[in-house]
């Protein structure tokens, strides 16, 4: 089950927006537009006890005018409670109940979602429990007496509210993709991250990973979500006055460390810089999947034969992860834009892909009997017993020989792009480790894995 929701309903005024930073802690409000949508809809991670939801802001979405609710509930709130686990309404306790209160009262009882009434601004403890008691005609069930600004009766509605949620273990989200954007300053990132926000269900996540101020934001799109790193950082530089050379590398080497993917953004005016390369080595080095993104695509004159040309030119000054799609965008147009998370998705694929020791040693001979491996003066030969995947992000391949020291550079090079040439994995590096070992040990190896079985 994925990470429950909790709608928050209610007509206009009455604190649901307070109540709702109240829930989730001071996060940043993350919003998305959805053709149909009147307003944005925020979704906000928060926590009670134990359990973790998404609290969602029907602020603004339901009403613009109190006549008129009742047509906007039915679209608009409808949309919001339809993922809905539980529901809070909130009414002011200073201002008494409403018609519009009643309406929307009698609208929720007609829907099977559990709804908890939350009774505003009860500040005052002389008369917060009486300004709450007047709302138990609303046929809501206990009327909760809450202050959304001084916080005080919160803790009794969640415990309340706890009853309706899933436990954490019974939360099964389909395993996120960490997604890291990485580039020199006023390459295009943060228009690159608008774009993804704008175009998909966004939400920004807790705090997490390493340093306090590393927040991530949680893109989601035809459900499978993904974790943009560090947006904190991509946004953050702007006002700090860096030398011209510092452009918190630091900062980037954390987020490809804790990424899935990279995207490399390049400034398609500068192409590949030294900077550029350096992370480049960097996210080949920790093993990340990467997509190459030149942004400012649209700054370029162009003729049928540019891209050709300026392909051929990265491509040699990125040899080293010359695995890794190239993409031309432009993030003020929206060119080609969406196509970055199709080839994020491409890659992660790969970088998580397995293949059989059967495959892999069929690679192997096919790969021995065009090129036999080097023999020395001495007449020593190599021989490659037999390969397997050991494990996956990236692909990783123990080759089991008799000595690695006679497999020089050359050799391995030819083995590795026999590799990616009959099984791609394109968009993740991969690692050949050459292991050395005795026949005999080898023998005695699959005679315990044997009897084992
Ligand atoms: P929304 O339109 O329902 O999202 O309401 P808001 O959260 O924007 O709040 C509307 C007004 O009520 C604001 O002026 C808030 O400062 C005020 N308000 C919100 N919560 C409380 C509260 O607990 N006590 C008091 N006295 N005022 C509150
Ligand atoms: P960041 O420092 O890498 O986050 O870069 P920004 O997203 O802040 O962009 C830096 C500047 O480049 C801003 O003025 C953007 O409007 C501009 N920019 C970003 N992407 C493009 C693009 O695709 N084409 C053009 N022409 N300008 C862009």
């Amino acid at each position: 089950m994925p990470l429950p929701v909790v709608a928050i309903i209610g007509r206009p005024n009455v604190g649901k927006s307070t109540l709702v930073n109240r829930l989730a802690g001071v996060q940043e409000a993350i919003v998305y537009d959805k053709p149909g949508v009147t307003r944005d809809r925020t979704y906000k991670p928060a926590f009670w006890a134990d359990r973790d939801y998404l609290v969602v802001d029907t602020g603004g979405l339901i009403f613009d005018d109190d006549t008129e609710f009742l047509p906007h509930i039915r679209e608009q709130a409808l949309a919001a409670l339809a993922d809905a686990q539980a529901a809070i309404m909130v009414v002011d306790g200073q201002e008494g109940p409403t018609e519009s209160d009643r309406e929307i009262a009698q609208w929720l009882r007609q829907h099977s979602v559990p709804v908890l009434l939350a009774v505003n601004k009860c500040e005052s403890p002389d008369e917060g429990l009486v300004q709450a008691a007047q709302f138990w005609e609303l046929g809501l069930g206990e009327p909760y007496a809450v202050s959304g600004i001084h916080g005080n009766g919160t803790g009794d509605l969640l415990d309340q509210l706890l009853t309706h949620l899933p436990p954490n273990e019974e939360i099964d989200e389909p395993e996120e993709v960490r997604v890291a954007i990485v580039g020199r300053p006023n390459v295009g990132k943060s228009s690159l991250l608008n774009a993804f926000v704008g175009e998909n269900r966004a939400i920004v996540s807790p705090v997490s990973g390493t340093t306090r101020d590393a927040i991530d934001m949680l893109v989601e799109r035809d459900e499978q979500r993904y974790r943009l790193i560090d947006t904190a950082g991509i946004r953050k530089k702007k006002n700090v006055n860096y030398g011209p050379e510092f452009f918190g590398i630091n900062r980037a080497f954390k987020a490809i460390r804790r990424a899935d993917v990279v995207l490399l953004v390049i400034d398609a005016i500068d192409g590949v810089t030294e900077q550029d390369q350096k992370l480049a080595g960097r996210i080949e080095e920790d093993g990340r999947a990467c997509v190459v993104v030149v942004n400012k695509w649209d700054t370029i004159d162009k003729d049928s034969h540019t891209i050709y040309e300026y392909d051929r030119t990265l491509g040699n000054k990125l040899y080293f992860m010359d695995w890794a799609k190239r993409i031309y965008t432009s993030a003020l147009t929206g060119q080609r834009v969406p196509k970055i998370l199709d080839l994020v998705d491409q890659a992660v694929a790969e970088h998580r892909r397995r293949v059989t020791t059967a495959v892999v040693n069929e690679v192997l001979e096919e790969a021995a009997s065009w090129h036999t491996p080097p023999t020395t003066r001495q007449g020593r030969q190599g021989r490659i017993y037999y390969g397997t995947q050991v494990t996956a992000r990236p692909p990783t391949f123990a080759l089991f020989v008799n000595d690695p020291k006679l497999f020089g550079e050359g050799y391995r090079r030819y083995v590795e792009k026999q590799f990616r040439q009959n099984l791609g994995f394109e968009g993740s590096p991969i690692r050949l480790l050459w292991r050395g070992k005795k026949m005999r040990e080898l023998d005695r190896q699959s005679a315990n894995r044997a009897t084992k079985v």
